[in-house]
């Protein structure tokens, strides 16, 4: 349409100012739950994909106050002092209930926020953790598209959220602090697997601390099979994975870059890069159709109609639960059923 087209040459071709809000409407658009919307959305989007998967994906994580909006403000303002675009996105499912706690503070990088060269946009709010990581997925697109080549995706380091970004990234960047090595149970194994590469922030805090949680960290990972790899191979590519540094000092930051770009190369080299982006947009593919199924389900008159009092069998122990989820699947599958009801 001529909507979506003019849409397109603003992200693609637009004086900086132009393209921010053709960025800020293209989310706005992706992000809305109306069916007209999302048409315009997908077109959009499928226009864009030529111009997309350019940039390097690089996935934030940690505990809240780890440090990693001022860890992600250093990094960007250095970037983008090189001459690099940097866009940040989130993922943060809580942001339904806090109503947006990554990124929605405004005080939070200050100074990146208003560089030119740099997009910064809170998380999607509401939905499932699912809905919300697709969201960002698509946003990345509309950064790469509008010639972004870093983009950021932060996430609270509680839970899936952390799978679902190391799922959308070339490399999942997990923080922790100094006295994560004198207490390895607050690491979780979960946390190990995922994460390509492990920084101890705040080491200007205790420097001894921090060289030994990189040490413990290190050796943890040894135990696990799991150092000197890329989370997503067996490969061994003798890689440091823990490093140390200091975002408010803004030491380390050039050499956190170099272990990110010897990482990247390594991966767009031996091909694993191409087939780690493969296998997200498989997943990622997936990961909507099960949603959509479940949506379709849930509205489904005959499954509505079933779901309450075959539930409250289960529950009362009346009905054996993969009997009841085989009626119910029977109740959905049936057009007839469908067609009767609708
Ligand atoms: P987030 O919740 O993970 O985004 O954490 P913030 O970036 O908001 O940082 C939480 C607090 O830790 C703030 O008061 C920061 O100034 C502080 N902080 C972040 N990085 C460092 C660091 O490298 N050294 C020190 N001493 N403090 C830091």
């Amino acid at each position: 349409s001529p909507a979506t087209e003019s849409l397109l040459q603003a992200l693609r071709h637009g004086a900086p100012m132009q393209q921010r809000r053709a960025m800020a409407k293209a989310i706005t658009l992706l992000e809305s739950t109306r069916a007209d919307h999302r048409q315009q959305a997908d077109a959009l989007l499928e226009a864009l994909l030529p111009h997309t998967g350019k940039a390097l994906r690089l996935g934030i994580s940690g505990v809240p106050g780890v440090g990693k909006s001022t860890f992600i403000e250093a990094l960007g303002l250095w970037l983008v002092a090189r001459g690099h675009r940097v866009a940040v996105l989130a993922v943060d499912p809580s942001s339904s209930v806090s109503g947006g706690s990554i990124l929605g503070d405004k005080t939070r990088m200050e100074k990146l926020s208003v560089h030119e060269r740099a997009f910064i946009r809170p998380s999607p709010s509401g939905g499932t953790l699912g809905g919300v990581a697709a969201k960002t997925r698509e946003a990345m697109l509309v950064c790469e598209a509008a010639g972004y080549d870093i983009v950021i995706v932060e996430t609270v380091g509680v839970g899936q959220s952390e799978t679902a970004v190391a799922g959308m990234t070339d490399l999942l960047c997990v923080l922790q602090l100094p006295n994560a090595g004198d207490d390895l149970q607050a690491i979780k194994k979960g946390i190990m697997e995922v994460a390509d590469l492990i920084v101890i922030n705040k080491a200007d805090l205790d420097p001894d601390a921090a060289t030994r949680a990189q040490a413990t960290i290190t050796s943890a990972l040894r135990l696990l099979g799991l150092h000197g790899r890329a989370a997503d191979t067996d490969h061994d590519d003798g890689l440091p994975r823990v490093m140390q540094l200091s975002a408010l000092q803004g030491q380390g930051i050039e050499a956190f870059w170099g272990a990110v770009q010897t990482f990247v190369e390594r991966q767009r080299q031996t091909g694993r890069m191409q087939s780690r982006r493969q296998r997200q947009a498989q997943a990622w593919m997936w990961e909507r159709i099960d949603a959509g199924l479940r949506e379709a389900f849930a509205g489904h008159p005959g499954v509505r109609e079933r779901l309450a009092p075959l539930t409250e069998a289960v529950l009362a122990g009346r009905t054996v639960p993969s009997v009841a989820a085989r009626e119910l699947l029977r109740a959905f599958l049936s057009a007839a059923n469908g067609a009767a009801h609708a």
